[in-house]
């Protein structure tokens, strides 16, 4: 299995939707085993499908590479020897294949109407029989089927399976998983309509390509059998096969909208961190060892190794990516967090003013350990962005107890006759005030924060003091 080929390694998207959890893991372990190897790492469009791609969804996929920090080497937009990396672009090369394939023989025409398959199928069924094709085309002479093809018959080629052969494929997580050929139907490679299927394609690309380890999901070892029987037919050196497991929601099934967002663009707009996904993403089925959580690109391609992948599902922890989540966000310095901060703050509508950048610094330092997503931290500091505050029910309490109203106007005397704003060591001023006006904190504290922000949580009242301002502060505590 391994030689002194140069390491190429693709992630061959389908431009139909938007890039899947899934498809995000296995981009990021072809690319940090192409990164670890000084490989090259391709991104293949796999577009053949014209009625379900879209331009967007193109578009959408290549943005999520970028932001979890996954750059290729070759493909859309940044070109290369190999190409076009666009399998709509690559239909001269698929319709020689078939052509090649027809002299050669593992290609044969099948005239078979769909009513004759989808009959033979329900049959063999029924008899609890391999529903597959029997073959029926496949002893038609050279000269018949040119002759049929001629005259405008509609056909389908199909492969041809060889009778009597076993295909071991060598997996890297796996091990040897071993099929026979009579597993293998006469599959479709290209369609009545022309259409090359999904294996006659990835099978000619991967080739042309010279692409040496196919890393993809484990849902694809059932098409590995085919596309291993294509690289024997073209007389090519069969890649390497890398299948990694599956990705399962902490139902212990299937990934699916059920228990998370699966498209990585959810997370971007959520205010995920992007390295703290891409973090993630590196353990679903993948360890550097028995104890390190959290570790950046750099560290994953120094330790990548294709044999620390496991063959077991690798669970969606949504738990783990949060407590992720929050690491990365604390350990962010307050100027780089603000900057990953300000899309979120533009987004939620607040202006901050040219002059003001010290202030948001100061701001998000004050909520750093507080917010888990970036998503939080505009609703958290809206009281200052906003010109009044919006009262919530425990805040709305606070304000309505006893002597509430009294205490207020006694802190604005007290702050007004300060001459220090906040009063210095905001802490035991406030403790000496509570002890002489007799006065338990919380019935001190709670009001004021009610008043300053809505909201009974926050960060320390003298800090929310200094953030707002005297003047700000003095206006709010007077407000009724
Ligand atoms: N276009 C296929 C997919 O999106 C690629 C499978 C493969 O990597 O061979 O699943």
């Amino acid at each position: 299995m391994s030689d002194s080929r140069p390491i190429r390694v693709r992630f061959a998207p389908s431009p139909t939707g938007n890039l899947h959890i899934g498809g995000a893991r296995t981009a990021l372990f072809n690319w940090a085993f192409a990164r670890k190897m000084g490989g090259s790492f391709i991104l293949r469009i796999e577009d053949t499908d014209r009625e379900r791609n879209s331009q967007e969804s193109l578009d959408s996929i290549l943005n999520s590479l970028r932001w979890l920090g996954l750059d290729w080497d070759e493909g859309p937009e940044v070109g290369g020897d190999f190409g076009p990396y666009s399998q709509s672009e690559r239909s001269e090369c698929y319709s020689s294949a078939a052509t090649k394939g027809l002299e050669e023989g593992w290609l044969y025409r099948c005239f078979c109407s769909p009513e004759r398959i989808q009959k033979l199928k329900e049959e063999k069924l029924a008899a609890k029989e391999n529903p597959h094709y029997d073959r029926c085309c496949r002893a038609l002479c050279r000269e018949e089927s040119s002759l049929r093809s001629e005259s405008g018959e509609s056909f389908v080629l199909r492969f041809s399976v060889p009778d009597d052969e076993e295909i071991i494929i060598a997996d890297h997580v796996r091990g040897e998983v071993k099929f026979h050929s009579s597993q293998v139907e006469d599959w479709v490679a290209v369609r009545s309509t022309g259409m090359p299927t999904y294996n006659f394609v990835c099978a000619l690309d991967d080739a042309a390509m010279e692409i040496s380890h196919v890393i993809r999901g484990e849902e694809h070892l059932v098409n590995t059998p085919k596309q291993v029987l294509m690289s024997r037919a073209l007389g090519l050196q069969e890649p390497d096969f890398v299948h990694v497991p599956l990705i399962l929601g902490q139902d212990g099934k299937k990934l699916s909208k059920r228990t998370g967002d699966t498209a990585v663009g959810d997370y971007k707009e959520k205010g995920y961190p992007p390295e703290a996904l891409f973090n993630f993403l590196s353990l679903l089925g993948f360890s550097i060892d028995d104890e390190t959580t959290i570790f950046g690109s750099e560290k994953l391609v120094s330790a990548f190794e294709l044999s620390r992948i496991n063959s077991s599902g690798a669970i969606f922890d949504t738990d783990k990516l949060a407590w992720i989540c929050g690491d990365y966000i604390r350990a962010c310095s307050a100027e780089a967090l603000t900057e990953r901060l300000l899309p979120f703050i533009k987004r939620a509508g607040f202006q901050v003013e040219e002059g003001e950048e010290e202030w948001l610094l100061r701001v998000v330092a004050s909520y750093q350990e507080r917010i888990g997503l970036y998503s939080d931290f505009p609703e958290m500091a809206s009281w200052l962005f906003e010109g009044s505050v919006e009262v919530d029910k425990k805040a709305a309490k606070a304000l309505r107890a006893d002597g509430a109203a009294a205490v207020l106007m006694e802190i604005v005397k007290r702050l007004e006759a300060e001459s220090n704003f906040p009063p210095q060591e905001f802490d035991s001023w406030i403790k000496s005030l509570s002890e002489e006006l007799e006065i338990g904190m919380g019935n001190l504290m709670k009001p004021i924060r009610a008043r300053l922000a809505g909201t009974l949580g926050g960060p320390p009242v003298g800090e929310m003091m200094a953030l707002l301002g005297k003047e700000k502060t003095l206006a709010r505590l007077q407000a009724t």
